[in-house]
Parts: C-alpha cells; structure tokens; sequence
C-alpha cells in the first residue's frame, strides 16, 4: 500500500506517532515512517510537530491526554526532555538525551536510538564490524555522545577524539571514561590533529560527527594526501553528499552517510512502537529518492 492510501484510511483506531522539534518542517522521519506503517498495513500515522521550547513540558504531557503511541525528539529537545519522563533507558540516561519516546499505558519510557542506530548501519549497511577496531571520531555535540557510547558497547579497541572547541571534547572524553573506565583506549587530540598521517595511519574508522559539510561550500574536513587505503569514513551529515564523502567516493573507499544512520535510528524507533521488525528497504528508498530528487 502507498502512503497516500493508508492516510486515506485514517480512522478511530488510527494510532499516532510524531516528531518534536523546533524547527521542524524539514524533517524526513513523517516521509519515512509513514512509508513504512504503509509497508506493513499498519493502522498508525506520523505527524511533525513544531514545539517551541517553552512549549515542550506541555507537549510531553499531551502525548499522554492524545494516547499517542510515541514521539520522536529532536533539535533542541533531546536534552531537555528528560525531567518530563516516567523512566529512561540506562542508554539514553548515560548519554544524557532522548530521541524516542514510547507511551506505554500512560507511562512515557525515553530511549536514544542514535547510537544503536549507528552501529546497526555500519555493521548490516556498511558491512563493518566495529570490534576491536580503532576509531577517530571528529565532534563532541549529542551526536557524538551517541555514537561514542555505541562504538565502546560495542568492543573497539581505541578511540581517539578530536574536537574544535577542545574544552567540549574533554568533557565528552571524562564523560566516557566515568561510564566505561578500561573498555576502551580513549584519547583526545586537537582538532588540528585531524590531518595527522601519523593518526590516521593506525585507524580503521573515520566519523565525521560535527556539522561540517551540512552548508554548500563547507570545506573537506581532512587533507586528501592522509587518508590510507582500507580506511572506512562515516559522515553523519545528511542533508547533502559531503566533501567528504565525495574524497571517498573518489579514493574508492568504503564509506557511508548520514542518510543510513537517519534509517537505522528510525527503524529502531519505529520497533519501540509497533512491536515489528521495521521494513529498512523500503524506509531506506524513499529516503534516497527524496536526496536525489533535492540534489539534482
Ligand atoms: P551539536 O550542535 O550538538 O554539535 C555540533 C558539533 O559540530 C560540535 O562538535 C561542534 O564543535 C562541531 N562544529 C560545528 N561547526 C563546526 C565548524 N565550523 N568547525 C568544526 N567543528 C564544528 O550537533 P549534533 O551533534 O546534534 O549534530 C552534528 C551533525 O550530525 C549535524 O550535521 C547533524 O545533522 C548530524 N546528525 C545526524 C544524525 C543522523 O541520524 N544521521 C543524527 C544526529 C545528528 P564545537 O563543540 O567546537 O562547537
């Protein structure tokens, strides 16, 4: 069934999920879960929701007044919405951020499905099992907790951080080491270190999880001469084919974008929810669809 038809099947028992955000409008979570409710015939509907800041402890609660299935949470709420929860998943809670909530029986559960999300891209989309891996990831905002997080529960060897505002990259680095002690090899590094052939060298993973390469005309995050030949690059960015990817593209390195770690988190969500495994294929198509069809 297409979309257009399920939402013409709205009814009483319609179940509704949504995204809170502020602001909201280019979102891409309506277009891709609404795909995948369709997909799988179920009576549910996704809606985008502009929450001001002021206005979110009153939208939390009316997820529970409209016996609403869930949300998404994004920009800028991930953080704030955590006082407005029945209970956190100890994921979510250790990050300090919530992207999906899942209203159980009036008992709203805040989980982080970014990082999960991630993780499960790289593996089944990118074909890369991060354990005992060594990983350079670039950033220190939420998405950076996120992955970071993922990366250590997931067993690789050494992470080594970089960070433009240094100050941020050490609390993410205090951060880990409280939550994860000797997992994992952590380090932090200046930013400028990024085009460190003698780092770049040892690494089997590149993250780009700072907001370079959303803008046109943002410059390639690495000098191309460092990057070594079996290095897989990630780039959360994904709102356009980055300089960074296109570098990898070029070298012919494996690589992934934004977009996979966008479907992946969704999908993840979307199983919160519905109790069923979530339809990547077809979550993923339309997600490419509407890229190219905005980048031509
Ligand atoms: P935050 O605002 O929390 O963090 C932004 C990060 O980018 C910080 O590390 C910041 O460094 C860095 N940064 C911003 N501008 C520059 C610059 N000009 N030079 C160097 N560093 C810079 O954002 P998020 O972590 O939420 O998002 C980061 C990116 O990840 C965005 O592009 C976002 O769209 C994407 N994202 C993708 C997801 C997906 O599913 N694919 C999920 C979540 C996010 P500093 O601390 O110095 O300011």
């Amino acid at each position: 069934m297409k979309s257009s038809e399920q939402l013409s099947k709205i009814d009483g028992k319609t179940k509704i999920a949504g995204v809170f955000g502020y602001p909201v409008e280019h979102s891409l979570s309506p277009l891709f879960h609404n795909a995948a409710f369709a997909r799988l015939g179920l009576n549910f509907v996704y809606l985008p929701f502009p929450v001001k800041p002021e206005e979110l402890k009153a939208a939390v609660k009316s997820i529970r007044s409209l016996s609403m299935v869930g949300v998404n949470v994004t920009i800028p709420h991930k953080e704030k919405v955590l006082p407005y929860l029945d209970q956190i998943s100890p994921g979510a809670k250790a990050i300090g951020a919530v992207n999906t909530i899942h209203n159980k029986e009036g008992k709203l559960t805040g989980y982080n499905t970014d990082g999960d999300g991630f993780i499960e891209s790289l593996k089944k989309q990118g074909g890369f099992d991060p354990k005992n891996k060594n990983v350079f990831l670039l950033g220190a905002g939420g998405a950076a907790y996120a992955i970071s997080f993922a990366l250590i529960k997931s067993g690789i060897k050494k992470l080594i951080l970089a960070n433009r505002t240094y100050s941020k990259g050490r609390a993410l680095l205090e951060h880990l080491k409280k939550n994860f002690q000797d997992e994992c090899q952590l380090s932090l590094v200046e930013f400028v270190e990024k085009n460190s052939s003698f780092i770049m060298n040892e690494i089997d993973l590149l993250i780009n999880a700072t907001s370079i390469g959303m803008h046109s005309g943002d410059p390639l995050l690495v000098v191309p001469e460092i990057l070594p030949p079996n290095i897989f690059i990630y780039d959360v960015v994904y709102n356009r084919k980055t300089p960074l990817l296109k570098l990898a593209e070029e070298k012919k390195l494996a690589s992934l974008g934004g977009l996979d770690m966008l479907v992946y988190q969704g999908a993840l969500s979307f199983e919160i929810w519905t109790d069923q495994k979530a339809p990547i294929e077809t979550m993923r198509k339309v997600l490419m669809e509407e890229f190219i069809a905005h980048s031509s």
